[in-house]
């Protein structure tokens, strides 16, 4: 590692320790040259996922876009930005263990309303209408019909 001060590439590692985050290692290192002290992060390089779009089109996995989706899915509903935040980290761990490195789109949004709708029925029917492409007005029923039996079943 070259000295950030002096630029020699000469130094000796004096502490390692994990990162707050536990995914990087974070290591105190002196210069042999000039022996003024620097830190550097070491980080697991994780390949980000590629979301297969229907058209073929391919475009990073945005954990900013789907937080920001579900956000406005879950406008005025009793949902805290922690359990959204814990939506998109579940559906992340999830596509990551299960997707070496393309994850059709579809799958991804299955995923993400399946967890919707554990979340928030009304926030799931939000989300479905603008992220599914409904053929016609009966696959938007169909998909609405088993949430609202069991809505009826709940409140009778
Ligand atoms: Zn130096």
């Amino acid at each position: 590692m070259r000295c950030p001060f002096c630029r020699i590439d000469n130094d000796r590692v004096i502490d390692s320790r994990a990162g707050d985050d536990g995914n990087s290692i974070r290591r105190r290192r002196e210069c042999v040259g000039c022996r003024r002290r620097f830190t550097t992060y070491e980080r697991v390089e994780r390949q980000l996922l590629a979301v297969i779009k229907k058209g073929g089109n391919a475009e990073p996995f945005d954990r900013d876009k789907i937080k920001r989706g579900l956000a406005k899915a879950c406008w005025k509903r009793p949902i805290t930005e922690e359990e959204i935040e814990l939506t998109v980290s579940s559906l992340e761990a999830e596509l990551y263990g299960n997707y070496e490195s393309e994850v059709p789109s579809r799958v991804l949004g299955e995923r993400l309303m399946e967890l919707l709708r554990v979340l928030d029925q009304v926030a799931f029917v939000r989300f479905a209408s603008v992220y599914r492409e409904f053929k016609d007005v009966r696959d938007f029923v169909d998909e609405l019909q088993p949430i609202l039996a069991e809505s009826n079943r709940e409140s009778g």
